[in-house]
């Protein structure tokens, strides 16, 4: 094992150039402060993600998923992760909310986008381009094509949920470095963002989960049933 995340773990192969990505059942939230097994996350999750980078990939981005070889397991292209982690708001919502005073669900005029410091030492702080680039996070370029990248991605994601009654209010994105590339990384699960029903306004993420707002494990088979990718 290469690395031990909260809710993945890394695993190396006999490739170099590719790792294998093991989506568990631990969710965590606060950073790590509340944690719990919810069965089948794992499996859920990995099904979400490998729908999702096929729909970013129509789309034109370059993603690092190269294969899915179990029910919870990606084949990926080994990248080192930009300690970056870029979030796109549709509404404000969680600490967009908090940070400004804007009600939970205010709509943006457009999409915005915010990075963070990918630091659970930190707490995750936001920054902005020049403290990133200062600190050597990214180079001026990269952030660039991050923010520019997040951008394309999620709007094909918000129109992806969009076509199952569900709305994407945001999410956050990673990205990684491969041989002079810049590769869309991570995950794209209900984990890292904001859906709710477009019809009730029912969250349909982890915030279930963070809020105690009923069961994570329900919550996340009843959206893999919505999107058909059970
Ligand atoms: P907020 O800044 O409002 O807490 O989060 C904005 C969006 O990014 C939410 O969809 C949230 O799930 C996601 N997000 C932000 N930071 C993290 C993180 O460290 N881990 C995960 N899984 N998602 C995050």
């Amino acid at each position: 094992m290469l690395y031990q995340g909260k809710s993945k773990q890394v695993f190396e192969t006999d490739d170099p150039r590719r790792v294998v990505l093991r989506f568990t059942d631990r969710a965590t939230a606060f950073n790590g402060v509340k944690e719990a097994q919810i069965g089948d996350k794992g499996r859920i999750n990995c099904a979400i993600t490998t729908r999702l980078f096929a729909e970013v990939a129509a789309r034109g981005v370059q993603h690092h998923v190269v294969d899915q070889l179990s029910a919870t397991e990606l084949l990926c292209e080994r990248v080192e992760i930009v300690p970056v982690e870029v979030v796109v708001r549709s509404r404000a919502a969680g600490s967009f909310s908090k940070r400004y005073a804007v009600a939970e669900g205010t709509r943006l005029d457009q999409p915005l986008v915010e990075l963070f410091v990918k630091s659970d030492a930190l707490n995750d702080p936001l920054i902005n381009d020049d403290a990133a680039v200062a600190l050597g996070l990214a180079r001026r370029w990269e952030l660039a094509f991050l923010k520019e990248t997040s951008l394309v991605v999620h709007q094909a994601l918000a129109a992806f949920w969009a076509g199952h009654g569900i709305e994407l209010v945001d999410a956050k994105y990673e990205y990684g470095r491969a041989e002079g590339r810049l590769l869309l990384a991570d995950e794209l699960t209900p984990d890292g963002a904001r859906l709710w029903d477009a019809k009730t306004g029912e969250k349909l993420d982890k915030d279930v989960f963070r809020r105690d707002l009923g069961d994570l494990g329900d919550t996340y088979r009843a959206l893999l049933a919505r999107i058909g990718a059970a």
